[in-house]
């Protein structure tokens, strides 16, 4: 069998291709039908075809990934020094020189490494699914697994998860841009065309990688992998993303135009050295090189990208997968969540909790999925065979329906939509059983629901009735569709008003509700038209489904507005069901509603308005959200807009992020969106967040301890050249502090968690920049205490008789003191850093300190790093002198920080004021 199906493919192509090829015969030729494969048959031919997925381009081996950590201006001007420095013979300076740039390199790569790895894992959380017919049976599989001859089956939004030749199709549009670049979809149909037709007419066929835009079909597997149209063309797919963002790009830009100051800078010090200062050349060019190593940043981008891929991989853990890496930056200045409401906000569990006839309104216990409950009446539960027109809406319900419940280990679930589940557990206690109804009454055709016209229709046979129409839908549609209502006497005329007051009860409860008609149609009919639907209809009744809110969608609107983010409830449910809701939830203004139409009605400038004031937008359509979307970027608000459809693609592109749903989500707005989230829940959506904001602060805090504690060491030596003093430290030694600390202390705060705060201010503003006012500050400022520190502490040794040796040695110390007193200050950038906390500080923080503490014991006491850099023991007392180097530059950066504070308040209430 797999011999044959794996010739057929060639075959077919070569005499007449799969799109000209009629319908049973291209089953046959794959040994296939209406059932699809069974299971055992679908592995058997996966072994032989292999896996459906396209030659992936190879990742860079190790060795090109660790040589790309050189590539960069700054290692450049290192490389060059030592080389210089080795050719002058001075080998332990030249080694020193190799060694920062070989950890640099070895810490970069083992980190990149890992993010790499960690971003790639992320994205194989978002492998595609398909659905398929196995064995009678429709499953969700990988689309991975798919093999030629299986029946998949397509619906709005999904990619196309192989070659297929089409069985059946429902107004089937596919877009095809990834195969032929044209974005107009085109409609697809079983019949076979002309063999010689161009790809882009190929109406029966459908390649892989293109879009479903509308529509439904069903097709079978011809050819999967690289045998696909897209396989022969693209031979290789899936070139790594880098780990680049514009934040990123923005500091390299910095780190390449301070690389040249410096390199001038040092120019004009070996200049003055040797013209002003008598320096011999040799020495000079020693000096200068310490102070070129000093200053440049040679570990900020690495540490940096680090910083970015840790909040992508902590994003992860929240169940936040970032398909675009700038989101991570972005995420950190969301002003406004625009949000669905069914599944984001609340649970997807729904419940039918009543059910209205124009005659009475009954009330349905039960709890989740369960077809056990009982109907009741007043107080009274009823016996449902004596209200034969609640027997009618429930059958209506369970007809019109393709959801299935099953019974697991974890009690009752439902296999697809879980508002139509709610309709079988009910329909199940209105005592209906669904193996036996929807054989008896087969459906011949179907209306799909859709979110723009807000109903479903289903035509059914029955042998003493002949043919009917099911159909459920939005109140409001359904009422104007419908001419009559069933009473317990027939048919009578319907009474819009006391319907429309009975959703608007329903409705203020928070229930989603939905109204059941139905009409009979011609026996006859095979098809049904959107016209057979549109009118005629008989009212059968409403039903009201509760969907409680999730508890941490709660918390999180509440941190939300914390954070001073506003959220935004966007709905196709009924405006009273939606301010119940949103009231529930706590959103901020939930009685200001505003509908799709409403909006329709609106100019520009008023649009605007509304989406600015408004927190709750109900019975919106797709477009809907784009145009909200349009408005609030108007107002200069940066976004996140949540999505599931295929037709919510262009809001979701538009949107600052776009976030689509794992779960519920199409392969359409997957890939228009930034993020997904795998758990479909409000609540990652803040998370992510606040990880974005730590991130950014992260990224912040890198700077600002990497910048003065650079600039700090520079000064000293450039001070002492300018001044004409003995230089405190040797150009040695300034090798040997930055590469003890810029790694070892730097790296650590890209792992910082958040903040106690982060959710408690107001978001960044957009064009804040990097290096802000503060930070420059914070440069100068901290440079000149590191000044202080290192002179002061120069003189008092010498004043004591110290020999320079010792003098330099406990200078060397004060300063990778110094450095770890700052780092600690840098943690916290909005509040205090002595607390318990801050003292303790992260694992990553004591690792590093730990270690640089050690390697610092080693450079004082260690006979041979003495020997190589001309260090003398320190002695107790002058050890504690060391030590309290560090805490005064604590408290004095504390009291800077106290005083900010207080400035900021006074400011704050002075402005509001
Ligand atoms: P949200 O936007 O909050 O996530 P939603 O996306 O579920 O809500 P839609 O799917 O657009 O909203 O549904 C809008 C309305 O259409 C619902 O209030 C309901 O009345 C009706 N409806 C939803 N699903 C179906 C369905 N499967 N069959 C018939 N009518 C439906």
């Amino acid at each position: 069998m797999t011999d044959l199906i794996q010739q057929q493919p060639a075959v077919t192509n070569s005499a007449r291709p799969w799109h000209a090829v009629p319908v049973e015969e291209a089953l046959q030729a794959l040994a296939t039908g209406d059932d699809g494969l069974d299971g055992q048959e679908a592995s058997r031919r996966l072994a032989g075809h292999g896996r459906n997925r396209l030659p992936v381009a190879k990742p860079r081996g190790a060795f090109r990934r660790f040589l790309a950590q050189f590539d960069n201006l700054l290692i450049y001007v290192l490389l060059a020094s030592a080389a210089i420095t080795l050719a002058l013979g001075h080998g332990t300076d030249a080694a020193v020189i190799a060694a920062v740039v070989l950890l640099n390199a070895a810490i970069g790569f083992v980190q990149e490494g890992r993010a790499e790895r960690a971003l790639s894992a992320i994205r194989g959380m978002l492998a595609p699914h398909a659905s398929v017919m196995r064995g009678g049976h429709r499953l969700t599989v990988e689309a991975e697994t798919l093999v030629p001859g299986d029946l998949v089956l397509l619906d709005p939004g999904d990619r196309v998860p192989a070659d297929l030749r089409f069985l059946r199709t429902r107004n089937l549009r596919i877009e095809e841009a990834a195969l032929t670049g044209e974005s107009i979809p085109v409609d697809k149909s079983p019949a076979p065309v002309g063999p010689e037709a161009p790809l882009g007419d190929r109406s029966s066929v459908a390649f892989s990688g293109t879009l479903v835009a509308a529509g439904r079909g069903a097709g079978v597997v011809v050819a999967t992998g690289a045998d696909t149209e897209i396989g022969r063309i693209s031979a290789l797919v899936g070139a790594v993303e880098t780990l680049r963002t514009p934040l990123l790009r923005q500091m390299d830009g910095f780190a390449r135009r301070l690389t040249f100051v410096v390199l001038g800078l040092s120019a004009a010090i070996f200049a003055f050295a040797v013209l002003a200062r008598g320096y011999a050349a040799e020495d000079a060019f020693l000096v200068v090189v310490g102070i070129a190593v000093a200053a440049i940043p040679e570990g900020l981008p690495a540490v940096m990208t680090i910083a970015l891929a840790i909040g992508v991989r902590r994003m992860a853990a929240r169940n936040a997968i970032v398909r675009r890496l700038p989101a991570v930056e972005t995420l950190g200045s969301v002003a406004i969540i625009c949000t669905d409401k069914t599944g984001t906000l609340t649970r997807n569990e729904m419940t039918v909790a009543a059910a209205v006839t124009s005659a009475a309104t009954f009330a349905v216990s039960g709890e989740g999925y369960d077809p056990s409950g009982a109907v009741q009446h007043g107080e009274e539960e009823i016996d449902p065979a004596k209200h034969p027109v609640l027997g009618e809406l429930a059958r209506a319900a369970l007809l019109c329906n393709d959801a299935a419940l099953r019974r697991s280990d974890a009690g009752w679930v439902v296999d697809g939509d879980p508002m139509e589940g709610a309709l079988v557990a009910f329909a199940n206690k209105v005592g209906f059983d669904t193996q036996t109804l929807r054989p008896q009454l087969p459906r011949s055709d179907e209306i799909p629901f859709d979110a723009q016209h807000r109903f479903m229709a289903t035509l059914h046979h029955d042998h003493a009735v002949g043919a009917f129409l099911c159909l459920k839908g939005a109140p409001e549609q359904v009422l104007a569709m419908s001419g009559r209502q069933r009473g317990p006497a027939g048919d009578e005329p319907l009474d819009p008003v006391a319907w429309r007051e009975r959703v608007e009860a329903l409705a203020a409860l928070g229930q989603r509700v939905l109204a059941v008609a139905t009409k009979p149609m011609p026996p006859e009919t095979r098809e049904l038209a959107f016209a057979d639907a549109e009118s005629g209809l008989t009212l059968l009744g409403l039903l009201g489904l509760i969907d409680p809110p999730r508890e941490e969608a709660v918390a999180a609107v509440r941190d939300c507005q914390a954070a001073g983010i506003r959220v935004k409830m966007i709905t196709g449910d009924h405006a009273a069901t939606a301010v119940a809701i949103a009231r529930q939830l706590g959103i901020e203004n939930p009685h200001a509603v505003a509908t799709g139409a409403e909006l329709d009605g609106l100019d520009d400038a008023a649009l605007r308005r509304a989406a600015r004031d408004t927190d709750v937008f109900a019975r919106t359509a797709p477009e809907h959200k784009l145009r909200l979307v349009e408005a609030l970027q108007a107002d200069g608000a940066v976004l996140a807009m949540t999505g599931d459809g295929v037709n919510d693609a262009p809001a979701l592109k538009r949107a600052d992020i776009g976030v689509a749903m794992g779960r519920k989500g199409t392969e359409a707005a997957k890939e228009a969106a930034e993020m997904v989230l795998a758990d479909d829940n409000f609540a990652s959506i803040v998370a992510a967040v606040r990880e974005g904001r730590t991130v950014y602060d992260n990224l912040k805090k890198v700077i600002a301890w990497t910048l003065p504690t650079n600039g700090g060491e520079a000064l000293t030596i450039i001070g002492a050249i300018l001044i004409g003093l003995t230089l405190p430290i040797t150009a040695v030694q300034i090798l040997w502090i930055n590469m003890v600390t810029a790694v070892a202390l730097g790296l650590t705060l890209a792992f910082e968690p958040s903040e106690p705060g982060a959710m408690h201010r107001p978001p960044r503003a957009t064009d804040e920049p990097l290096l802000s006012g503060f930070v420059i500050w914070r440069i100068i400022f901290v440079s000149i205490l590191f000044v202080i520190g290192t002179f002061g502490m120069f003189f008092w040794a010498e004043s004591r008789g110290l020999s320079l040796e010792e003098a330099r040695t406990l200078v060397v110390n004060t300063i990778v003191v110094m450095e770890i007193f700052y780092l600690f200050s840098v943690r916290f950038q909005h509040g205090p850093s002595l607390t318990w906390s801050g003292v303790l500080g992260t694992p990553a923080v004591l690792i590093g300190v730990g270690l640089v503490i050690l390697l610092q014991l080693a450079f004082t006491y260690a006979p041979p790093l003495q020997a190589l850099f001309d260090t003398r023991p320190v002695g107790l007392s002058d050890g504690v002198a060391v030590v309290g180097a560090g805490v005064i530059l604590l408290a004095v950066l504390e009291f800077e920080k106290l005083i900010r504070r207080r400035l900021g308040r006074w400011r704050f209430r002075h402005e509001a004021a």
